[in-house]
């Protein structure tokens, strides 16, 4: 029997596969690339794309393809196939070091937000060789970053990287000035842990709502829904079993370590997380893990939902980013340590983290919006909109008494003096088990946990390393000149927690008074929306941030403004038009019809007797005609606000219109529609019932 080590990474062009296939001295030249960002030498790239495609022709590949993160959210690639013309008539396989390191996709088809001008159609894709190349189906995917012809960033992964680059740039100058000079490189890393939903195929392509915006519009709330608890890490259900075994094979074969798997709390709600590794590599694995799980669901007749609201009244879905950052040789920046020194170093990087969320909220909040999520955040299930950082007691414990020079009063009475007292033995356990916290300390990394399950973990990554590198340059800058590094670095730290603890919170960040002291007496942001938090990007202090580290252009901000807020209007304009068609084809239509069949049971009732008083029947007619009424005037309504929007002017202005006219008219339309669906016998109801749909899977 084959074992899980005889296949894993068997699809990935690997570090073993690079060893095996290239010369001593291009693998150590490629390894430089990969490991210091050293520039490739073209005779090198020849060589790799040589024994890059023999590898892949020899698993059946017959095409290669450059692999990006282009602005849509998802992934995109344009194939090409190796082979080429040999003279003797015959075809041979080709694939040359220029093809591998540079692409030329036609860009006019991703959003750009006015980066590329018309004429400008042309952009291209570079190799980026931290990430390994894999096959996928016949094609061989080289991970690739996608810029406009005039170089600025189309895609996710360039102002990744360079924001891995930033945090590397400023954490070694810390390292430096606590005597590290043999680490040479700071690597962010990350475990995202992916909620998902699978429902059958079936009640899938019976709901128009689900089918082109990939959540329900309508729908009752069903008789049972989540209140049991008894869906979360119970039983798995066979064919939820068999589902998850295929895509951890898929994903095993990937070179991508998925590990834990369980039910959510929602019924057909399921987690699975990988075992964490480099950001940039982590942001890859979890784009493609995504596309596994709705590949292998469909071979199994399941599909799979990444909405971060497919059903309202039930959980949404999100994705936890666990981050942290590490030395090359293999140091946890994030973890308290046993000696004095570590500790000092610690709290320094504790403290950046720290800054970094309280300085950069809005950063963080916007790296999270769409239309998708805004259903989520705030809703009693997910984190709320405000952002805020648990660190648990014991942690919170040992900056209080650091702010205020008192001893720390916890396992030990001691005075906290850094570079001379050791920290506290932390009990990893009792650190965190605060699930409502949007940034939470979890021991030696911390867990962001405002994303959306089908956001790209990058900008997220990006936002966090940008920020903390921004921290770690203050705090570089004001220690590199001081003459008492020791107090100097005392003193740094008193005050950033002085100046930032506004941030930290540890208790029920669901509860309404918490979202009240935060944003009336602390002051902390609450946007709860997309068009709320978008606009916030291009503010002066986050523009100078972003640009100093260059992590973005100026350009490339205001066109991720852009793009983010056309997304949202059009997200929401497509689910706005497909309830009115919904409303009026299928909804409006079946409450008339069962009206009017129960008033013709009414009249055959009479007929057969005139005397029956038919109260029921009466009743009925009546609620459902007032209904239906409703609902055609509602859907008018609906209609109405969506054509108003074009006139809003600005992309601004009409994703403030969409929020405040189109997404209400939406609620009152599905507030009429859902109780119709109570009111209507389930044989007439047009589609499937949220009942059908949560416990269709067995
Ligand atoms: P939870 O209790 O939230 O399930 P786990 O400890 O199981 O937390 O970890 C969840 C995720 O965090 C996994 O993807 C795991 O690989 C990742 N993780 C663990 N340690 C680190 C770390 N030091 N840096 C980044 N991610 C980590
Ligand atoms: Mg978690």
């Amino acid at each position: 029997m084959k074992t899980v080590s005889d296949y894993f990474g068997s699809m990935v062009f690997d570090d073993r596969v690079m060893k095996a296939t290239l010369s001593a001295k291009v693998y150590s030249s490629l390894k430089k690339t990969i490991a210091e960002g050293a520039e490739l030498d073209p005779s090198v790239a020849d060589a790799v794309a040589v024994a890059m495609k023999d590898w892949a022709v020899a698993k059946g590949a017959t095409h290669f393809t450059h692999w990006f993160q282009p602005l849509t959210g998802i992934t995109a690639e344009k194939h090409d196939g190796f082979i080429a013309p040999s003279p003797d008539g015959g075809v041979i396989m080709e694939f040359s070091g220029k093809e591998l390191i540079k692409g030329e996709p036609d860009a006019s088809s991703f959003p750009s937000g006015g980066l590329r001008a018309t004429f400008e159609a042309r952009g291209y894709t570079a190799w980026d060789p931290t990430s390994y190349a894999f096959i996928k189906g016949k094609t061989l995917c080289i991970p690739t970053a996608f810029c406009s012809y005039g170089g600025h960033a189309l895609d996710k992964k360039t102002p990744l990287l360079r924001s891995m680059e930033a945090l590397n740039r400023q954490a070694l100058r810390i390292l430096k000035l606590f005597g590290n000079d043999t680490a040479k490189r700071v690597v962010s890393s990350v475990g995202p842990e992916q909620e998902y939903f699978l429902i059958t195929k079936e009640m899938y392509d019976a709901r128009p709502d689900l089918r082109f915006c990939g959540r329900t519009l309508f729908g009752a709330k069903p008789p049972k829904g989540q209140e049991m608890d008894d869906h979360y890490f119970g039983a798995i259900k066979p064919k939820v079993a068999a589902f998850m075994e295929e895509l951890n094979e898929e994903l095993w074969k990937l070179g991508i370590m998925a590990k834990t798997e369980h039910n959510e709390v929602a019924p057909c709600q399921h987690e699975l997380a990988p075992i964490y590794t480099t950001t940039n590599i982590a942001t890859d694995h979890n784009q493609l893990t995504m596309e596994m799980m709705q590949k292998v669901a469909a071979r199994h007749g399941l599909v799979c939902l990444l909405h971060e609201k497919p059903f309202a009244g039930v959980n949404g879905s999100g994705k936890h980013n666990n981050w942290s950052i590490a030395t090359d040789d293999g140091q946890n920046l994030l973890s308290p340590g046993e000696t004095p020194y570590e500790n000092a170093q610690f709290l320094l990087f504790l403290c950046a983290v720290i800054k970094a969320v309280d300085d950069y909220q809005d950063l963080l909040r916007i790296s999270v919006a769409t239309a998708g999520n805004d259903h989520r955040l705030g809703a009693n299930e997910a984190p709320p909109a405000v952002i805020s950082m648990f660190l648990g007691d014991e942690l919170g414990g040992v900056l209080d008494a650091i702010e205020s020079d008192t001893p720390y009063t916890g396992a030990q009475k001691t005075q906290m003096r850094l570079g001379v007292d050791v920290l506290p033995k932390f009990n990893r356990d009792t650190t965190d088990r605060n699930r409502t916290s949007p940034f939470a300390f979890t021991g030696n990394k911390f867990e962001f946990r405002m994303l959306g399950s089908s956001n790209s973990i990058a900008c997220a990554n990006i936002m966090l390393n940008s920020a903390v590198a921004e921290s770690l340059k203050i705090f570089a800058d004001r220690l590199e000149g001081a003459a008492d590094f020791e107090s100097e670095l005392h003193d740094m730290i008193r005050e950033t927690i002085k100046d930032h603890k506004r941030i930290i919170f540890n208790g029920n960040g669901y509860d309404d008074a918490w979202i009240k002291e935060a944003t009336e007496v602390r002051g902390l942001c609450n946007y709860r929306t997309t068009p709320d938090c978008m606009p916030h990007l291009l503010d002066k202090k986050n523009v100078d941030m972003l640009t100093s580290h260059k992590v973005f252009t100026v350009d490339e901000l205001r066109s991720r403004c852009e793009i983010m807020l056309e997304n949202y209007c059009k997200t929401v304009t497509i689910e706005a038009n497909t309830m009115v068609d919904m409303a009026r084809t299928l909804i409006a239509p079946a409450v008339a019809s069962f009206a009017a069949s129960v008033a013709k049971n009414a009249q055959s009732k009479r007929d057969f007797d005139s005397s029956v008083p038919c109260e029921y029947e009466k009743k009925l007619v009546k609620k459902l005609s007032v209904l239906a009424d409703c609902i055609s005037a509602k859907t008018d309504d609906l209609q109405s606000a969506i054509i108003a929007v074009r006139d809003a002017g600005d992309i601004i202005s009409e994703s403030e219109a969409i929020r405040d006219t189109v997404l209400p008219a939406m609620c009152e339309l599905r507030i009429a529609c859902d109780e119709a669906e109570t009111l209507t016998a389930k044989s007439s109801w047009p589609f499937p019932t949220y009942a059908d749909i949560l416990f269709s899977v067995r």
